[in-house]
């Protein structure tokens, strides 16, 4: 397989056939090959910087039902929070002051945030701290959200396709969304200036070697400034509680291979690949990652915003333990830098 990785070192894309056979067949020598081009690549590009993000997870209602994660709105065992926006800017202040210039605000899709309400707390943010990024993740919204929301200062949006291929959409999610407006907000996002992230879980139930080849051609042509990917793991109030996680394995040579296709990506190391592995986010950087997003919510609601059974929420992925992440990463050859760590793929 080193041939099919080395064309897709050249030429940034392979043809349909051949990232099938790729996905299929790749050996353990194989991954380690790809890992290696993909920190050269990383390398040339940031450097050993790896940049970081305060996730601040504002709301875990939500209106949609999507068959895999745990905060879906028929998961009664849920303790519903949300935050309010002093309490977001308090998360902001206490992030500033860890070296944070990026805040995500991430949540179900909760009706409690009109598009007034958001905009008040994204104004907010700009005016406290010019000098951040502020990154939005907050699902499904119309384009004049989304454009009120750029307008009051986000820069960012980050929002998974998921899957591609609709018939698989359709599997993992109830019948009122779909692949197409998921990838239509896509589409409106970039058009109206965001950086934009998209992304999918690794081994998401009755995914194939062909979706997974639609994901890459996907985010080929979609160029996204970011790309989140992490492994499936399953919440067990959801339908699919007793269904197979995707494997540490696969996903670092996802990762690998995304570093290959589009260079200068953001590429996040996710909690979701944490969780599954210990070193799981070291792992991910020395397959081509160059990002992490420790968490900054309140202590009290981290452990309510469980989208997967055994989400890390103290130790390293605290925003708090910036210092030990800091020791982790200087440990494989990486630094944290105090940088907005804005994406080189535009
Ligand atoms: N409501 C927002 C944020 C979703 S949570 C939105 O619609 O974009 C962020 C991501 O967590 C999702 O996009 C999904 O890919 C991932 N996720 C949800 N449940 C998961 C699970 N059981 N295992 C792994 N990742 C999961």
């Amino acid at each position: 397989m080193k041939d099919f990785i080395d064309e897709l070192e050249q030429n940034q894309t392979l043809p349909r056939g051949d990232w099938i056979t790729l996905i299929t067949n790749f050996t353990p020598e194989d991954a380690q090959y790809l890992f290696e081009r993909a920190r050269v690549i990383q390398n040339q590009h940031y450097g050993n910087q790896v940049f970081i993000r305060g996730l601040i997870e504002f709301t875990n209602y939500c209106k949609n039902d999507c068959y895999y994660c745990g905060i879906r709105r028929s998961n009664r065992n849920a303790q519903r929070y949300r935050l309010t926006k002093d309490s977001i800017l308090n998360c902001c202040r206490k992030g500033y002051k860890l070296g944070f210039r990026t805040f995500v605000l991430q949540g179900g899709e909760d009706g409690h945030f009109t598009d007034a309400a958001l905009v008040e707390i994204v104004s907010a943010i700009r005016q406290e701290f010019p000098d951040c990024a502020i990154t939005l993740s907050v699902g499904e919204r119309s384009r004049e959200s989304y454009e009120a929301l750029y307008s009051a200062g986000a820069n960012r949006y980050l929002l998974r396709h998921e899957t591609y291929d609709h018939a698989h959409y359709a599997r993992l999610h109830p019948s009122e969304l779909s692949a197409a407006h998921r990838q239509q907000c896509l589409w409106d996002l970039k058009d109206i200036g965001y950086q934009v992230g998209t992304g999918f879980m690794v081994g998401s139930p009755l995914q194939t070697a062909e979706t997974l080849t639609d994901d890459m051609l996907f985010l080929k042509k979609l160029n996204p400034q970011m790309v989140g990917i992490g492994p499936f793991i399953p919440h067990h109030d959801t339908p699919f509680a007793d269904q197979t996680p995707g494997t540490l394995s696969l996903t670092l040579f996802l990762l690998g291979a995304i570093r290959l296709m589009l260079p200068k990506v953001l590429l996040p190391a996710t909690t979701a690949l944490g969780t599954i592995a210990e070193n799981g986010r070291e792992h991910g950087v020395l397959a081509g990652a160059n990002v992490v997003m420790p968490n900054l919510s309140p202590a009290n609601v981290r452990e309510n915003y469980l989208l997967y059974d055994n989400k890390i929420c103290t130790g390293d992925e605290a925003a708090e333990s910036v210092e030990h992440l800091q020791q982790s990463m200087q440990a494989i050859g990486y630094n944290i830098v105090v940088s907005r760590g804005d994406s080189l793929n535009i």
